[in-house]
């Protein structure tokens, strides 16, 4: 991990370059709600999402369990929405490491041709529930079993939120001078939420925390009650679960105060309306984190500060979101300039 000698203002390849993203003022969503809404910019990490985070917390403490190696033969075996993946088969690359990653085939087709790009064994499987044994994350643990790899396991292994605790979290905080009332986003593993929730609570009990969630995800429900109901569907990739929370969650359900439902339809009016009136283009989880940071900023009045995560770019769903047909057959808006 360590190239030698380092001028300051220069990140050592793929493993330095991860973090560090701009907190970016979202100029619509601030004037409609007189609050300062930021939306951190992870979707300018190497890998393309926030997830390039994760990937590396994790790959990182397996190396300081001598699990890996830094330039000698490893396989890293992860079940993935697909950016986890992403992340993972860059940064074993960048290590001589081989990644074998198992997505559901319903995952966009962008990020699946991407992981094949960057040479990641890709395993396809069909969506299954989590309690079904052909679940991607259960087949992924398999995997790593039989081939006596190294099983990322972002779902429960808390180097993914120590991760968030550890560089995302304080860079909010420094980015904000520490002026912040509120954190809002989306959970896939609640790695970024968790992780946030737990370095910004550290430093001012009073920062108001947050879980969005997708139609069809039961953890709003579980924040509200102890108990998991959903309904509904979501177009959204990477976040909610229907029946669970995982264990990087579980572990910060003290640290969470309430939660907001966000619909398709919500989340989509702001992928549209950040790409083309403020030339941020980002993907449907963004979106829907920034719908949920309009709803926490209305809740607390004007004046607030609101930070949220801009998880992913657009480019990795161009073929569903961007995609009048897919958008229609849904009955979701379709935006006019792609008619
Ligand atoms: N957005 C996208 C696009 C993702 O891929 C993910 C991770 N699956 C998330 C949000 C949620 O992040 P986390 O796993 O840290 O909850």
């Amino acid at each position: 991990m360590d190239g030698g000698a380092q001028l300051s203002g220069v990140a050592d390849g793929f493993w330095g370059a991860v973090g560090n993203t701009p907190l970016i003022r979202l100029r619509r969503a601030s004037a409609a709600t007189g609050c300062e809404i930021l939306g951190k910019a992870e979707f300018m990490n190497p890998g393309g999402s926030v997830k390039d985070r994760a990937a590396l917390g994790i790959l990182k403490d397996a190396v300081a369990r001598g699990q890996l190696v830094p330039g000698q033969p490893g396989t890293i075996v992860e079940g993935t929405a697909g950016n986890t993946g992403i992340g993972i088969a860059l940064a074993a690359n960048a290590m001589g490491w081989r990644s074998v990653i198992v997505v559901p085939e319903t995952q966009s087709r962008e990020k699946l041709d991407y992981l094949r790009m960057i040479g990641a064994d890709l395993r396809l499987v069909a969506p299954k529930p989590f309690s079904d044994p052909g679940n991607y994350v259960h087949v992924s643990k398999r995997l790593a079993e039989e081939m006596g790899a190294v099983w990322a396991n972002q779902f429960d292994n808390l180097a993914n939120a120590a991760v968030h605790d550890a560089t995302t979290g304080p860079e909010i905080w420094d980015q904000t001078d520490g002026r912040i009332d509120a954190f809002t986003c989306a959970c896939g593993t609640g790695g970024t939420l968790a992780g946030i929730a737990r370095a910004l609570k550290s430093r001012d009990p009073k920062v108001r925390i947050t879980l969005a969630d997708p139609d069809g995800s039961a953890l709003a429900s579980w924040v509200r009650t102890g108990t998991f109901k959903a309904e509904g569907n979501s177009i959204t990739e990477g976040i909610g679960q229907a029946a669970r929370a995982p264990g990087n969650l579980a572990a910060a359900r003290a640290f969470i105060d309430d939660a907001v439902n966000v619909s398709d339809a919500e989340a989509l009016t702001e992928v549209f309306d950040l790409q083309m009136h403020e030339g941020i283009s980002v993907g449907g989880s963004a979106g829907l984190n920034v719908a949920a940071a309009i709803k926490v900023a209305r809740d607390l009045g004007p004046g607030h500060t609101v930070v949220t995560i801009l998880c992913d770019g657009a480019a990795r769903y161009q073929s569903k979101l961007f995609n009048p047909e897919f958008l229609r057959e849904r009955g979701l808006p379709v935006p006019s300039w792609l008619e």
